[in-house]
């Protein structure tokens, strides 16, 4: 997927910027310390957009372990799945568990 502008959106009340990069050995990342989710651009948007969903719920809810967040994951993404043609998006079907990493609610970014 082509590089976009990043975004500027307000999670828990807080300003944080969205961007997409090519990322090696994870899908994403949440930088707390610049505010910043990364996301990987060389992933499918489906994958992309799945992960996006993980990271941001590392930057609002910063004291959820990964498990939690993993398990509210799958939860939110089989919801939107399901009520994907109401919107117009989420349709992809292959988001298979993958066995890349994403980068735990990490301070810095992946090398
Ligand atoms: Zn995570």
């Amino acid at each position: 997927m082509q590089r976009r502008k990043p975004i500027r959106v307000t999670i828990a009340g807080n300003e944080w910027t969205v961007r997409r990069a090519r990322l090696k050995r994870v899908y994403g990342y949440c930088d707390h310390a610049k505010r910043e989710i990364v996301i990987d651009a060389a992933t499918a948007p489906d994958i992309q957009w799945q992960t996006l969903i993980h990271e941001a719920m590392h930057a609002s809810a910063p004291d959820l372990s990964e498990d939690a967040i993993l398990r509210i994951e799958a939860d939110i993404v089989a919801v939107l799945r399901g009520c994907g043609d109401w919107f117009g998006a989420a349709r992809g079907t292959d988001a298979r568990p993958s066995n890349r990493p994403r980068q735990p609610n990490t301070q810095s970014p992946a090398k």
